[in-house]
């Protein structure tokens, strides 16, 4: 047995405990090292029994004098021992474990921790952790700072603890040092070995600490040190098809002038670093992010105006059906007046794909028919949505085309950099002139009544339709969503807008009905829509100028603010309106921020200070690496890694372990490649 053993190979126990270990991360024996603690109990006051103060948590050591199970009357029973060192005895019981006599018997060496309490004037030990000492071993979970761990079904830290300690005693010597020592030094980091030995089983809560600020370091300095080797590779390995750009500066001004509106600055900016990117020899690789309706579509149709002017056909694969043939129209409508031909490759469409210049496509376009003559430039919509399989498929379609992928997903630019540190970044983080701010108000409770007459009003003097978002509840329990939107559907309909015609929406709804009801709200024959956020409002409303958001508080903020793009769409006013029951200030502060803030990617920095990575990126968005120890809101420690993994990668050979790390770390990291 190994490092590299997995579990299910590792003997009988492991590999019956194989899948609930799956669960908590745990596939090899290594893994048990990197499964961290989340806290620790402090049972290390460690006490002659003559000297137990009352109420203390204390950790005795004697032998045991005797031990029973004792049945009373109600069917219960009670487990009772006596336990001595030289300085006095103690009674110690324990309630409905009757297979502790069998686990400790009288004569055994025991190590107990819990609370001194205090019964009919004496001193005793209810229910302590216990641990039977063999052969005068440390022991593992009393007299000591003690791991808590994350725990599945049948699977306790206690459990944990032991496979652990055990790991630790016959593996740690295997474990060597792969942070080169002058990084070591200069940062005074913990070794790897006294860190891993110390972040389970610490000396003290300071050398906790500091194990774990170690481990932390090494989780970020390899994603960044995956990411600069990622991004070498590309650099070193491929060669590109250089176009040229200011030979065609005519054409693209012409482009640009038949545009009904101006470039904002941040469009233009992006569009002269394509153009930088694709006229070197090196194929771009590029990532545009940008909000919903930042405009990212005509940056990207400049960039195949070009391709198409050096003689070069381009692909665009968009997710889904519905945004493949949006795409194919505004180009279609953008390009065809310069002569570029478009056709389209979706599951039921399929026009010019032999002879286009720009092939507008889903998934459909991975297909072996589906083939170019010179392909230069490949575009992917929603990358988050591709795996990496599909985005090295589309590539392969050409020599080394030019890749620009695009995200609406809002990251912060610290998360963009770290994991998508081999690409380079495009961020569209202004959007269109002219179009208008969606107002936001965060409505405190006592404004609610003034808050429904308002919306009232609205509807009654400018026509305008109103989305109202029940709470979100969770996404597994469905069927409480429900219940919560129905209740509130009718409360609203008998006693809040009893002369407005109201729809309700949810996730149990049939989809064709669901399309029937939509319908009916987008003309115009529904005032308000009760909705659950599970449900997609996707579909363009452009009447709908008023957003209800309730218990706004469940919500981060870049979900609030996806939901609000949901209005605004027409040159009315829109409005955002956020209920909130809760008092608590820092959850009114972060929501303040809908007020105030208009760009997704502020919005997601603001919830990762104030409410941490977990909750934001739980399951919803993909891509970005889970992190065992540290944290994404921790910028400086993201600046110090990336500086120190810059710094060494150029005498990356010169440190065979790193590189061996790195390679594997890649193997796990998303990748364009
Ligand atoms: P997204 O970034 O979500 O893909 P789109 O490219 O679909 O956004 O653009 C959204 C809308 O904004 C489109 O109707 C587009 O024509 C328009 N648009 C794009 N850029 C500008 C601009 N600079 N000024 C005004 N409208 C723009
Ligand atoms: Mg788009």
């Amino acid at each position: 047995m190994n490092l590299e053993t997995p579990t299910k190979e590792a003997g009988p126990i492991l590999k019956k405990y194989a899948s609930r270990l799956e669960k908590l991360g745990i596939k090899k024996i290594e893994d048990f090292l990197f499964h961290i603690p989340f806290r620790y109990e402090d049972y290390s006051l460690v006490s002659e029994i003559s000297n137990i103060q009352r109420g203390e948590i204390v950790t005795i050591k004697g032998k045991v004098m005797e031990i029973k199970n004792e049945f009373t009357k109600r069917w219960k029973n009670l487990q009772k021992a006596k336990v001595a060192d030289e300085t006095g005895e103690i009674d110690v019981t324990w309630f409905n474990q009757p297979f502790i006599p069998k686990i400790i018997k009288s004569g055994d060496i025991v190590s107990l921790a819990g609370k001194a309490d205090w019964f009919k004037n004496k001193i005793i030990l209810n229910s302590p952790q216990y641990e039977v000492i063999f052969n005068g071993n440390k022991p593992i979970h009393t007299g000591r700072l003690v791991p808590i761990y994350n725990e599945t079904r049948g699977v306790s830290s206690k459990w944990l603890r032991r496979q652990v300690s055990t790991i630790l005693k016959e593996q740690i010597l295997f474990m060597n040092e792969h942070i080169p020592s002058s990084i070591i030094e200069k940062l005074d980091l913990m070794e790897l070995k006294s860190a891993i030995e110390q972040v389970h089983f610490p000396q003290s809560l300071k050398k906790a600490q500091k194990a774990k600020e170690r481990l932390a370091f090494d989780e970020f300095f390899f994603i960044h040190l995956a990411a600069i080797f990622r991004k070498n590779q590309w650099k070193n390995n491929l060669t590109g098809n250089p176009f040229l750009v200011s030979e065609y500066n005519k054409n693209v001004e012409n482009f640009l002038k038949k545009l009904p509106f101006n470039l904002t600055s941040a469009q233009e900016k992006a569009v002269s670093e394509i153009f930088e990117d694709i006229s070197s020899r090196k194929p771009m690789n590029r990532l545009l992010e940008g909000d919903v309706g930042s405009g990212k579509t005509v940056v990207a149709s400049i960039a195949m105006y070009l391709t198409y002017l050096n003689g070069y056909q381009s692909v665009i694969m968009a997710p889904t059906e519905i945004l493949a043939l949006q795409h194919f129209k505004t180009i279609d409508s953008l390009l065809s007046p310069f002569n570029v031909k478009i056709g389209i490759a979706t599951g039921s469409k399929k026009e010019n794909i032999i002879d286009c210049d720009i092939l507008v496509g889903t998934h459909a376009l991975l297909s072996k028919k589906v083939d170019f003559k010179k392909l230069g430039l490949v575009v992917i919509d929603e990358q988050q949505r591709f795996g990496v399989e599909q985005r090295a498929i589309i590539r392969k379609k050409g020599k080394s085309p030019h890749l620009l992928t695009m995200t609406a997903t809002p990251i912060p630019r610290t998360i963009a950099l770290t994991t998508y540190g081999d690409l380079d970044l495009s961020i569209l983080d202004e959007m269109p002139h002219g179009r208008k701010i969606i107002k936001t108000w965060l409505v405190p409770k006592e404004k609610r009544e003034d808050a429904y007459k308002w919306i009232a009003k609205q509807i009654k003097d400018s026509n305008g339709q109103v989305f109202i978002i029940c709470p979100f509840i969770e996404q597994s329990e469905t069927m409480i969503t429900v219940k919560a939107a129905v209740k509130e559907f009718e409360r609203l309909k008998k006693e809040v807008f009893p002369n407005f015609k109201l729809g309700l929406l949810h996730g149990k709804i049939k989809s064709k009905d669901k399309d029937k009801i939509l319908d009916n709200f987008k003309r115009g024959k529904l005032d308000i829509l009760v909705a659950t956020p599970v449900v997609e409002v996707g579909i363009d409303i452009p009447n709908a100028t008023i957003m209800v958001i309730e218990a706004a508080d469940r919500f981060g903020l870049s979900q609030l603010h996806q939901l609000r793009g949901r209005v605004g769409r027409s040159d009315k006013q829109s409005y955002c309106l956020l209920f909130t029951e809760s008092e608590n200030q820092t959850t009114i502060q972060r929501l303040k921020g809908m007020e105030k803030i208009y760009i997704g990617a502020e919005l997601a920095e603001l919830d990762l200070k104030l409410r941490g990575p977990g909750e934001i990126y739980g399951t919803a968005q993909h891509g970005i690496p889970e992190l065992k120890i540290a944290s994404f809101s921790d910028f400086s420690l993201i600046e110090k890694t990336r500086k120190e993994a810059e710094a060494i990668f150029p005498n990356l050979s010169k440190y065979p372990l790193l590189f061996e790390k790195i390679k594997k770390q890649n193997l796990k990291q998303i990748s364009p490649d």
